[in-house]
């Protein structure tokens, strides 16, 4: 068996494979796709101490890093669920899509979270080249220029106020007749003079000129009449869905489906560990995933020196 079987192979997984392999513990690193999002991440300026790279360029160093260390990659596996050690110091199995089990004493679950698409015509054709997620990471590449935002619960306001400050106008499309974030954010909202909210608009397609975004049309879902708007950028905000099926049942999620974690990421379970973005940690950025990850690896390094094995 695993030491330690960290299950997803983004920043997180990979953060906490350096560690826990440079602890000497036998360390497992299986995941679907290695990299995890930030493989869908053209440019990087938030990265500290690299003031400018590419996802792509990223998930290649980590590979680099983590192949230092002895660690067992176990490459393009789905994992299925987990069925927890029956008692403390046990040991605990890793279902795979493929019927395989694998056995660990510590689990670390770092399978991060997707953005919920709008599902609509061009928004695949201009993912990075307009069409973003992330208004931390992308919303300082659209200074001076006119951008939407897709989304009025809390993230979906909380990004029209972020980007107020950056954009030259940023209008707010929102799918039903009313906003449904927290009220001192509307209010903070309603004070800006570079925002206008639209309800029950329903976003149809994102058009473009070939190589970036040029604007999108939406429908009025009361009267059905069509409109374009003219933007450089739309954030989609309409969710963050975290991928913890594999754990639906066994260790504890919040209402959102994350993973609930303390201050040393450990879960409900004792020797079963979460970081990164499928956590209820806030602020989902690759630097705070892989110092998540870290966390994770230390206190799976403590939970084995102090638990005797079962
Ligand atoms: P992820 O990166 O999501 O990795 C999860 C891993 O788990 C993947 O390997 C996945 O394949 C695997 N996995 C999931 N489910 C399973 C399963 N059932 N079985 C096996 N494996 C599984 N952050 C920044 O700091 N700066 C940026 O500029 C930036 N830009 C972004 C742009 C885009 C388009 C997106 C989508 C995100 C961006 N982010 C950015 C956010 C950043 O990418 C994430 O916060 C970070 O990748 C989270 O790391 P993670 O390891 O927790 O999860």
């Amino acid at each position: 068996p695993y030491d330690t079987l960290i299950v997803g192979q983004g920043p997180a997984g990979c953060a906490a494979a350096i560690y826990t392999a440079r602890k000497g513990l036998r360390t497992g690193l299986i995941g679907e796709r290695f990299g995890g999002q930030i493989m869908d991440t053209a440019e990087i300026d938030n990265f500290i101490s690299v003031p400018k790279t590419e996802g792509a360029i990223l998930g290649r160093h980590l590979e680099e890093h983590v192949k230092d260390y002895p660690v067992d990659i176990i490459n393009d596996q789905r994992v299925d669920k987990l069925v927890p050690a029956v008692e403390k110091g046990g040991l605990h199995e890793v279902h795979l899509a493929n019927g395989a089990h694998l056995k660990a004493r510590t689990v670390i679950a770092a399978t991060g979270a997707r953005w919920r698409q709008l599902g609509i015509e061009g928004e695949d054709e201009y993912r990075t080249r307009g069409v973003a997620y992330c208004p931390h990471c992308d919303g300082p590449f659209f200074k001076g220029q006119p951008v939407a935002v897709a989304g009025g619960g809390n993230s979906g306001v909380e990004a029209a106020i972020d980007l107020a400050n950056l954009a030259s106008h940023v209008t707010l499309l929102q799918y039903d007749d009313k906003l449904t974030a927290d009220e001192v954010l509307q209010k903070k909202l309603a004070t800006l003079p570079n925002v206008t909210i639209v309800l029950n608009a329903a976003t149809q397609k994102i058009v473009g000129d070939g190589k970036k975004m040029t604007g999108l049309t939406w429908k009025d879902r009361k009267d059905g009449s069509e409109h374009t708007l003219d933007v450089n950028a739309i954030f989609v905000q309409i969710g963050l869905l975290p991928n913890s099926a594999w754990l639906e049942g066994t260790v504890d999620l919040s209402p959102a489906r994350e993973i609930v974690t303390n201050d040393r990421n450990e879960t409900s379970v004792p020797g079963v560990f979460g970081a990164g973005d499928v956590t209820t940690e806030p602020y989902k950025q690759i630097i705070i995933a892989m110092g998540s990850g870290a966390i994770a690896a230390l206190a799976a390094f403590d939970y084995l020196i102090r638990v005797p094995n079962a």
